[in-house]
């Protein structure tokens, strides 16, 4: 054969076997044959397991939904492009067959919120909001809207409110509607909402499930009853994962639970501290027995374990204290996104909430003094000695 033929074929398609890879490869191919048309056949046809196309199913990415799935205790996943492709997946997955409306959770991450009113108001859907914490709040809500999905974070951002996922996926099931839950903050270490009663769990896999800051992802995971719809939106949308992402989100997942532990009793820490220091005006954490989800807490968080973002208000400060204080920082990165093994910082006036108005702000209780830190892995004496050079700057 010609220099132009081998250039394409020689030495491709080698397998392994018998050698069984310990760790699953990237498998970067977008389309698969087999050895007959006949069996290629039954795979597009769906009589037969197996890939054909890689917007179908791609096995890295099989491999990160199996484990991703058996985490959160679910039937099966679609890993995305993006935490927010998930969303959008999951939303339709939970719309399909109903009417076209959500109850959505006042306090959600911002693109979600411009996702339901940007994207899916204007195609018809008809979007409502209600404080979940509020039990009677939303028990009306839902008499009232009808809605055929909940939509809800387990743990708001920044204010860390916690909510009650066993009773609103009862409030959920009386009512016909899919509970849709945003379990980014929690991880499935915490919370599995699926065991609870919801139907469609969503993670922003850029976040604590990569945790390394190397990943931009989502995945959505299932219930029995959603999950062929779910994958049939992943087919035919084809905002999936790509497989060099699915790889790293493995390889991250493996230290899950360690890393998490680890931030976890970080936080804890941290929070304890921030609470009695003197600049300190308030800490907002899930430990706090004065918190306001105080039972939830109780209820649903496991011992010891409040998640390990920390929020606080310095005393008297305004926008240009807190970016002052961020310039002080010398271990703890003023970076935007959070789950990394590295502590960061976040300014919600500046970043996350930057698009609402300081009106609208103030009435969800984000101040202007309020910072946001992400806990990491590291050492927390040093986490706590960076703040501590940072604070003593105010
Ligand atoms: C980051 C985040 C998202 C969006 O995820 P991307 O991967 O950035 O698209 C959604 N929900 C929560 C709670 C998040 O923190």
């Amino acid at each position: 054969m010609k220099i132009h033929t081998r250039a394409v074929h020689a030495g491709d398609r080698k397998k392994p076997a018998p050698a069984i890879p310990v760790t699953t490869p990237v498998y970067a191919a977008s389309s698969y044959f087999y050895e007959t048309a006949e069996e290629l056949d039954r795979i597009f046809a769906r009589e037969q397991e197996g890939y054909c196309y890689s917007r179908y199913g791609n096995p890295t990415n099989a491999a990160l939904e199996e484990l991703v799935s058996s985490l959160e205790n679910g039937r099966g996943a679609l890993a995305c492009a993006s935490g927010m492709a998930a969303l959008h997946m999951a939303l339709l997955a939970a719309l399909t067959d109903r009417p076209k409306s959500v109850l959505a959770a006042t306090s959600l991450y911002g693109a979600t919120f411009n996702l339901l009113l940007q994207v899916l108001e204007p195609l018809g859907v008809n979007c409502q909001f209600v404080d979940v914490c509020d039990a009677s709040a939303t028990a009306e809500a839902v008499r009232r809207c009808r809605p055929a999905c909940l939509l809800v974070e387990t743990i708001s951002n920044p204010l860390l409110r916690v909510a009650p996922l066993d009773r609103l996926a009862e409030l959920a099931r009386g009512a016909g509607a899919a509970l849709v839950v945003d379990n980014t903050f929690a991880t499935p270490l915490l919370v599995r909402p699926l065991e609870l009663g919801a139907q469609l769990v969503v993670h922003s896999l850029t976040k604590y499930l990569a945790g390394h800051g190397d990943v931009l992802g989502g995945i959505v995971v299932s219930d029995e009853a959603h999950y062929e719809a779910l994958r049939a939106l992943g087919r035919t949308s084809g905002a999936v994962l790509g497989p060099f992402e699915s790889y790293l989100t493995m390889r991250g997942v493996k230290t899950l639970p360690l890393r998490m532990e680890r931030q976890c009793a970080n936080a804890r820490h941290l929070a304890a501290w921030l609470r009695r220091h003197p600049r300190i005006e308030r800490v907002h954490f899930p430990d706090d027995p004065n918190h306001p989800d105080a039972e939830t807490v109780g209820r649903l968080l496991p011992e010891g374990l409040f998640g390990a973002i920390v929020s606080f208000e310095l005393r008297g400060a305004g926008r240009s204290e807190i970016l002052a204080l961020m310039d002080r920082l010398k271990l703890i990165v003023p970076a935007t996104s959070l789950g990394d093994v590295h502590t960061m910082v976040l300014y919600p006036v500046m970043s996350s909430h930057r698009e609402i108005s300081p009106k609208q702000r103030e009435r969800m209780g984000i101040r202007d003094n309020l910072l946001r830190i992400s806990v990491g892995i590291e050492a927390v004496e040093d986490i706590q000695a960076d703040l501590e050079q940072a604070l003593a700057g105010t």
